[in-house]
């Protein structure tokens, strides 16, 4: 009964974490009480919140110079929360790699000097610049990246090296693949697309870089106050916390980032090897950039487009239809997309393009 979902966001969580969420929901540990009705301050939640960000520090081996924090507001509140928390010169330098990238830089202007050092607009967000060869300003308080490209399907496979602290939005593709968190300042994610139910966004921060904020900065936005509290400050999203939980204990029994990364390679190499050896289909990604997450495609028209969607939909294969800004199809194919999913929607593939070509 159940489809393969490839949504954007929010997305597929494991069928075994929906299921045991839905076998604790009436009474979680104990406590004859929903996880969705217990305080925040109750006994039975603080565990929790220290087992998930135990679990997050290992499995993505985040230093303890870095704290962890579990926020609200979504991965645009952070595109505010940053310059509260860091512009202390009142200049940052952007890479503009996509549509979120895009408005972490608009959000950042509001607070300061911030400065477009690169961009792939010029080609619709096909390509990342060569890191190499952008020139970062030297006065800069921090560099934003946007380290997965959601609407545009692309990827970093290099990461700049830079003076100022690297600030990275990953809502895309945290947990995906491995990243050496020491080459950032700040790593940050929406959790509804591979980690949880919208509600939580991870904030992973060097310690050093949250003393100051802003003296304006919303008592909300300051990452201090959350890293002083625990992120108990105030009511935190229990139940995405919750979920987050159940998803990184699952990731850590399938062999941890390393593993589901190689998992979603496999999975994004069924889809592309079809589509380049189609000449139906077409993804207009470079290819050294493809992202492995969200995997953008067209078929030869608008009206073909539109009978894939319909039809797929009605195969069990649900929620393809591409973002606005690009058209066509795109399938985002998460961590917890399996397999199976993904070789379904080949074999869909090819049965369409056989009927239709
Ligand atoms: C979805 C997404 C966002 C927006 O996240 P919200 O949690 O809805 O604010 C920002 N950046 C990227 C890369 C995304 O994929």
């Amino acid at each position: 009964m159940r489809v393969y979902n490839f949504s954007a966001g929010p997305s597929m969580l494991p069928l075994e974490v929906l299921e045991e969420a839905q076998k604790e929901f009436l009474d979680f540990a104990g406590t004859g009480m929903s996880v969705t009705e217990i305080s925040h301050r109750d006994k039975a939640f603080a565990p929790i919140v220290e087992e998930a960000e135990a679990n997050l520090r290992e499995l993505m081996n985040i230093p303890e110079n870095y704290c962890v924090l579990f926020v609200q507001g979504g991965a645009s509140q952070q595109f505010a929360a940053i310059p509260l928390n860091l512009m202390h010169n009142g200049k940052a330098d952007y890479i503009v790699t996509g549509n979120f990238a895009k408005k972490a830089w608009q959000e950042g202007k509001i607070y300061g000097d911030a400065r477009l050092v690169a961009s792939s607009e010029d080609k619709t967000y096909t390509y990342i610049p060569d890191v190499d060869k952008i020139a970062f300003n030297d006065d800069s308080d921090y560099v934003h990246i946007t380290s997965n490209n959601t609407i545009f399907g692309t990827r970093y496979t290099k990461f700049p090296k830079t003076k100022a602290p690297l600030v990275c939005d990953m809502s895309s593709e945290i947990l995906s693949r491995e990243v050496d968190v020491n080459q950032f300042g700040v790593i940050y994610a929406g959790a509804q697309k591979n980690l949880a139910p919208a509600g939580v966004t991870i904030v992973i921060a060097r310690r050093d870089l949250i003393e100051n904020p802003l003296p304006f900065c919303p008592t909300m936005l300051k990452w201090k106050t959350q890293a002083d509290n625990g992120s108990l400050y105030n009511t935190p999203p229990c139940f995405s916390i919750y979920m987050a939980n159940l998803v990184l204990r699952h990731l850590k029994k399938l062999g941890g980032v390393k593993e589901i990364n190689k998992i979603n390679e496999y999975k994004a190499g069924l889809l592309y090897d079809f589509i380049d050896n189609s000449s139906f289909y077409t993804n207009s990604v470079v290819k050294e950039f493809r992202s492995i997450m969200n995997v953008p495609f067209v078929t030869p028209s608008k009206e073909m487009d539109e009978k894939f969607v319909k039809e797929a939909k009605a195969e069990g294969l649900v929620t393809l239809k591409g973002h606005r800004l690009v058209g066509g199809m795109r399938a985002s194919i998460y961590n917890a997309m399996p397999v199976e999913g993904v070789k379904k929607l080949v074999e869909f593939m090819k049965k369409f393009e056989k009927e239709n070509a």
